[in-house]
């Protein structure tokens, strides 16, 4: 139970890899608020699944809304969070999407949309989150990038600028916070498996397969794994770092 005592914020823990890790965080005795955005109705329920589960492992969890390209609504957010549990000691910036396509047809509003969520979402998180970790003088910032923020890739140019940006971001918040004790470290992962590589066409599929050493993809729950590790104390002496989480991939 090394994060007992812990608050942990995950942003899009809904679903995928952000589920994971709030299940992760929480097994290891951290409470976990659990972020979805309101715009579907069966983001909340799914929400609440995670916090059941959550409840049913033992631990304390509370789902809070919040879209994260909006500064109200997160500041919002972040005071709920405060104002249940008193602090934020673990913040994870997950919520991301895509909407790819080749730059020569890319609609400025698909460009507006995955750089707003996956770049703006995390700077607002961070600012409003980053208070409570400066009074504790103890924080864990863990970004989820990319490989195509490293690497790029043909058709997300948008979501490739936004995770490339993220972890620059990352590098920079490492830089300002250092002194308190609150390290900020992205992960990079490739192929894992959630509803956002589900609908990636067949061959798309193959040809990643094809250049990942592991011969797999990736799961949620592995990729939780190396953020807990970053969360816990166990990674004290690493900031603004960027670990590739790929099966080899970027290699
Ligand atoms: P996912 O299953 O599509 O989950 C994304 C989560 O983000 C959902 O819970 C989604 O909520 C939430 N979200 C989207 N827009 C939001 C907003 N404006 N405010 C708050 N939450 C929002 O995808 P995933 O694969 O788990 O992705 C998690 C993170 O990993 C993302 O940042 C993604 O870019 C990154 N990543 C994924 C892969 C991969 O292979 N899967 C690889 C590299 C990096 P809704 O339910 O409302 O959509």
């Amino acid at each position: 139970m090394e994060l007992e005592g812990k608050v942990a914020l995950v942003t899009g823990a809904s679903r995928g890899m952000g589920r994971a890790i709030a299940l992760k965080l929480s097994s290891l005795g951290s409470k976990v608020a659990v972020n979805y955005v309101g715009i579907e109705a069966d983001n909340k329920s799914d929400a609440d699944s995670v916090v059941e589960a959550i409840i049913r492992q033992g631990g304390e969890a509370v789902s809070v809304e919040a879209d994260v390209r909006d500064g109200n609504a997160v500041k919002a957010m972040v005071q709920q969070v405060i104002d249940k549990w008193g602090k934020i000691d673990i913040l994870v910036n997950n919520a991301g999407i895509t909407r790819d396509n080749l730059l020569l047809r890319m609609s400025d509003e698909a460009w507006d949309d995955v750089v707003n969520t996956n770049l703006r979402g995390a700077y607002l998180c961070t600012k409003f989150a980053l208070r409570s970790m400066i009074r504790q003088g103890w924080g864990r910032i863990v970004n989820i990038a990319s490989i195509a923020g490293l690497i790029g890739n043909v058709g997300q140019t948008n979501y490739a600028a936004s995770k490339g940006g993220l972890i620059a971001f990352t590098k920079s918040v490492a830089r300002e916070v250092g002194s308190r004790s609150i390290t900020a470290n992205a992960v990079a992962p490739g192929f894992i498996k959630t509803k956002m590589t589900e609908k990636l066409p067949e061959e798309i599929k193959k040809s990643i397969l094809s250049m990942t050493l592991l011969q797999r993809f990736g799961e949620p729950e592995e990729v939780a794994e190396l953020v807990a590790f970053l969360a816990s104390d166990r990674a004290s002496y690493i900031t603004g770092q960027v670990i590739a989480i790929d099966g080899g991939v970027s290699t």
